[in-house]
């Protein structure tokens, strides 16, 4: 079961969208020099559609994106989750995965999201907005994923 353990209206994570941002607790991935720790306890509340439904009716008006930082426990329940909000939000509301895996699992649909950041922590090569990062941050269109990782090293 998917937990969280706060939230916030970011915009960095996701460029060019106001997101929301999920930090999802129970991180599987055990990087070192885990940049946020408290995420690999299994603390916080449950994270499923009506708790959802109720932060899309407080914030959609002022969000154009959902961002899942974590959840690699449970990636069809990620999924299904990004499913809902697209669904229920009539495609108005985008949704974005931070995964700390390398590659979306095989049981996974690109199709139900609309970015994807992949790549585990390595201490030493640094996050997004490092030059020699390992990770990649993409835009899923028409189903093909569109490295747009640049677009964090650049600044
Ligand atoms: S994926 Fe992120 S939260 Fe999880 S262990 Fe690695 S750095 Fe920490």
């Amino acid at each position: 079961m998917l937990r969280f353990v706060n939230y916030s209206v970011v915009f960095q994570e996701v460029p060019d969208e106001v997101t929301l941002a999920i930090n999802i607790s129970g991180c599987p991935n055990k990087c070192k020099g885990c940049h946020s720790p408290y995420l690999m306890e299994n603390t916080g509340d449950i994270l499923n559609n009506e708790v959802l439904a109720g932060l899309l009716n407080r914030y959609k008006h002022a969000i154009t994106c959902v961002c899942f930082m974590g959840g690699d426990s449970e990636p069809k329940a990620i999924e299904g989750l990004s499913f809902f909000i697209r669904e229920s939000t009539d495609n108005q509301i985008k949704t974005a995965w931070y995964s700390g895996k390398q590659r979306l699992p095989e049981n996974c649909s690109l199709e139900n999201f609309d970015y994807i950041k992949l790549g585990s922590y390595i201490e030493e090569l640094g996050g997004l907005d490092s030059p020699s990062t390992n990770q990649h941050f993409y835009k899923i269109k028409d189903g093909r994923m569109i490295d747009k990782t640049e677009l964090f090293t650049k600044k």
